[in-house]
Parts: C-alpha cells; sequence; structure tokens
C-alpha cells in the first residue's frame, strides 16, 4: 500500500478502515541467501537496500525484541556530516545525502527536519580546531559555516555567553544537519524490506552459529535453526555478547547511554546546539520538549538503563551551557546500549569466518549513519567487497595500525 494526501483523505471519509498492517508477520523458512541478525536502523536499511539496490529479496532480519526496541527508537535523533577524517567525512555526507532523499524514497513521513546543527567553541584554539574541520567539510561537498560570538549572541541569546570558565568564542554551524524521528526511520525501512519480499521475523534470538570448517552455514535461534549463505551481524550493543558467539573477541566495549526530554516549550532552539566544554547536546522537538543527553555510564553494561551520577553530569553540563534549562521540567528519562570502539569508529566489513559479517561499533553516532551503514552494508553482502565510502572501516585496522581516530582520543570510549 502506497501513502497518499489522496489515501489518507480517502482513509479519514471511509473510517480509517482500510490501513493494512505495516510489515507481515512470518513464520522462518529453513534458508535464507542472506540472514541479517539484529532489526535494528542498521539491519532493517541493510534488508531494505539488499533488496532495492540489488534485488537480492531472499532475506530474513531476525530481532530478538520488537522492531524499534534498541538503539533506534531510543536516541537523541541527531543528524549530521560535521566529521573531520578522510575516513568518515565522505560517508557521513552519503548518510546525509540519502537522508534527505529517504521519506520519497521509501514512501514513509519520518519527519526529517533539517534545522541545523552548532557545535560551540570555548577557546581559541578549539574554534580554529573548528574551521579545519569546516575546511576538510567543505572538501567532500559538506556544508559548514564558522559563527562568531556577535552573530551566535543574535541565534540563541540565552546561551551563557560570558560563564568565567567556558566562554563562547562562536561556533561551527551545520545548516543541512538536523533531526529525524527516530522509530519512524525503523519502521520505513521494515515496510519498504517487507514489500519487496523480505521476512522480518521478530521475537526470534540468535542463540548460535553454526560454523564448519571455517564456513558460517546458519544459525541457531530462539525459533529452531536457520541455514543461509551469508549471515550479517548488525547488533549494535549487543556485538561483543553475539560475536563472542562465533569465538570472535572484538575491540568493543559496550556501555549504557541515557537520554531526556522536558516538558513542552515554546519554540526556542534553532537546530541542536551542542556544548564544545563538556558533553552535552539538546534540540527541541515539535512537541516542544528539550531532548537532550550527554556522557556514557563509565562501567560497562549490557542494561538499557543508566544511573544517577551521569544524571547529575548531563545536568551539569546543560547549566554551564544553558542556565535557563534549569526551570524546564524533565518529563521521561531513558538509555540504550552503546557499542563503544576503540578509536570512535565503527566497523563494516568481512570476518575471518567465511559467510559471516559484521557491522558495529557505532558509539554514539549511529543513527546518524543509518542510511549509509545500510547501503554500505548491502553493497559489502551483494558483491563481496567493501564500498568505496567505507573501505577504512576494517576489523584489522588496530592490528594496522590505521586507526580513524576522529576525536585524538584514542582508545578511551567515555571520552568519545
Ligand atoms: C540515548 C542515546 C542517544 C543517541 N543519540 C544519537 C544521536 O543523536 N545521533 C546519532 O547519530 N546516534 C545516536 N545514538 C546512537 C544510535 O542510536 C546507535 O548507534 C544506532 O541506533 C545503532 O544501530 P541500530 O539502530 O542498528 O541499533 P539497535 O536499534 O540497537 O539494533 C540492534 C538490534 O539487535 C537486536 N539484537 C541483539 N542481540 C540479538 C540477537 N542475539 N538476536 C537477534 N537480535 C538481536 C537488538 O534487540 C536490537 O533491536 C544514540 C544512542 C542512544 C542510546
Amino acid at each position: 500500500m502506497r501513502y497518499s494526501a489522496l489515501k489518507l483523505l480517502t482513509q479519514a471519509l471511509t473510517g480509517n478502515k482500510g490501513w493494512k498492517p505495516v510489515w507481515r508477520d512470518p513464520e522462518p523458512k529453513p534458508a535464507y541467501d542472506v540472514i541479517i541478525v539484529g532489526g535494528g536502523g542498521h539491519g532493517l536499511a541493510t534488508a531494505y537496500y539488499l533488496a532495492k539496490q540489488f534485488g537480492i529479496t531472499n532475506v530474513a532480519v531476525l530481532e530478538k525484541g520488537y522492531i524499534g526496541g534498541g538503539n533506534v527508537g531510543r536516541n537523541t535523533t541527531i543528524i549530521r556530516s560535521n566529521y573531520m577524517l578522510p575516513g568518515n567525512q565522505p560517508f557521513y555526507e552519503l548518510s546525509l545525502k540519502l537522508w534527505e532523499g529517504l521519506e520519497q524514497d521509501f514512501n514513509f513521513n519520518a519527519m526529517v527536519s533539517q534545522r541545523g546543527i552548532l557545535n560551540l567553541s570555548h577557546s581559541d584554539a578549539q574554534h580554529d580546531g573548528y574551521a579545519r574541520r569546516g575546511n576538510s567539510m567543505h572538501f567532500s561537498g559538506a556544508d559548514a559555516v564558522l559563527l562568531d560570538q556577535d552573530s551566535l549572541r543574535e541565534k540563541c541569546p540565552y546561551l551563557d555567553f560570558d560563564n568565567a570558565r567556558f566562554p563562547i568564542k562562536g561556533g561551527l554551524w551545520q545548516p543541512r544537519g538536523g533531526t529525524v524521528r527516530h522509530d519512524a526511520v525503523a519502521w520505513g525501512y521494515a515496510r519498504g524490506a517487507d514489500s519487496r519480499g523480505v521476512d522480518i521475523i521478530q521475537n526470534c534470538e540468535v542463540t548460535g552459529f553454526k560454523i564448519e570448517d571455517g564456513r558460517c552455514t546458519g544459525v541457531e535461534t530462539s525459533r529452531g535453526s536457520i541455514k543461509a549463505n551469508k549471515i550479517a551481524v548488525c547488533v549494535a550493543g549487543s556485538s561483543s555478547q553475539v560475536m563472542g558467539m562465533a569465538g570472535m573477541r572484538l575491540p568493543i566495549e559496550s556501555h549504557a547511554l541515557q537520554a531526556f526530554v522536558t516538558e513542552g516549550l515554546k519554540p526556542i532552539l534553532p537546530g541542536v546546539i551542542t556544548f564544545g566544554a563538556g558533553h552535552f547536546y539538546v534540540s527541541q522537538s515539535d512537541k516542544g520538549g528539550l531532548v537532550f543527553g550527554g556522557d556514557i555510564e563509565g562501567y560497562n553494561s549490557y542494561a538499557q538503563r543508566g544511573n544517577l551520577p551521569a544524571v547529575e553530569d548531563v545536568c551539569e553540563g546543560g547549566m554551564a551551557l544553558m542556565p535557563m534549562i534549569g526551570r524546564a521540567r524533565i518529563l521521561r528519562s531513558w538509555g540504550g546500549l552503546m557499542d563503544m570502539s576503540m578509536d570512535g569508529s565503527p566497523f563494516i566489513d568481512k570476518t575471518h569466518i567465511d559467510g559471516l559479517y559484521f557491522n558495529g561499533g557505532w558509539c554514539y553516532g549511529g543513527f546518524k549513519a543509518t542510511p549509509a551503514s545500510g547501503w554500505c552494508y548491502a553493497h559489502l553482502l551483494a558483491n563481496d567487497a567493501p564500498h568505496e565510502l567505507a573501505t577504512k572501516f576494517q576489523l584489522n585496522r588496530f592490528k594496522t595500525g590505521s586507526m580513524i581516530d576522529e576525536k585524538g582520543m584514542g582508545a578511551q570510549p567515555n571520552l568519545h
């Protein structure tokens, strides 16, 4: 069923009785060409592009819970391509371009809103660093504007410009950045993949891999064994656990990350704002709530919930940046499970086991990558060769010394 204004009108006039389920609920088949483990944004996008771009439709997405229950439905919805390093920048710019055409492409309203993103600088050195980042963004065709303090005072007068510890010097503004309704992305990709023949199987946990003579030939699941020619793991915060079942140890740690939303306020924020002197980022939802977050929890965990010290740390960041936020009441908070890689950059790669592929290590930033990750993972699965914009996301980069240390923080997940 295609959605359109006419369809909406007809349904409204006929009691909304003609809507069909957005995707089927099939039983797993005994075998598939490709099995995707994990029905988050990346797994569903991979299935969608496999079917749409490469005509590979004998595909199952196996999800242990429900579609949208993982990080794809828990993030703070920020999209941007303000990366600097050559291994990252063109990949995230591809993603932003795909976001720009996504709703028309999968015929689903994901509320893509390019309201802009502002990274604040608090010292001359940081401001110079942003000028450098903006220039390297321009090299990949991305948009970036360096703003001085005066133009920021006009744009966001409520920021604490003259804070004695963290005075605001300026900022890097990416007008094409913004926000997207996160769970609608999962639903849109699920619907698009399902309508092309992909089986989306919820409540189906992968509990093991069948590996014979160095080749992966299928998976064990809570709903029985399923064979496949290719098995593509895409489980974000559960990466270490799932790949551990194939005997692999990854350069990834899992940590919880929390997010918060306040009561609805009148429109006040021009877009997304990030604090450059602490870890705090905030945007305003269409309902008016301030949506914000900060650091991961310091300890390793597989729980989708966090603790009070991180709540205090995030709220302190907010107060240091924009004291008026102290008047807003927090309505809800929640947590997700981050797959923190050791250089802060992701993996989209084959493994040493034939037929077994891995996508993960997205840290705080995998939502914005969803379209490009699915696009490049589908390319890898279809061609057995990496997409030209994802060649650096290899598992062996720590062995060869070719890390993509975007923030220059080294192997410290808490600083990425
Ligand atoms: C609070 C928070 C804020 C964030 N903010 C942003 C942001 O503003 N911008 C941004 O770009 N990124 C952000 N992120 C990161 C982003 O959400 C993630 O990097 C991204 O969603 C991960 O990819 P995914 O959508 O595929 O993950 P998920 O949705 O977590 O999908 C993985 C799926 O695998 C399933 N799974 C796990 N184990 C198994 C198994 N054994 N068998 C079958 N299925 C299994 C899980 O149930 C899950 O549904 C944020 C994350 C959080 C938690």
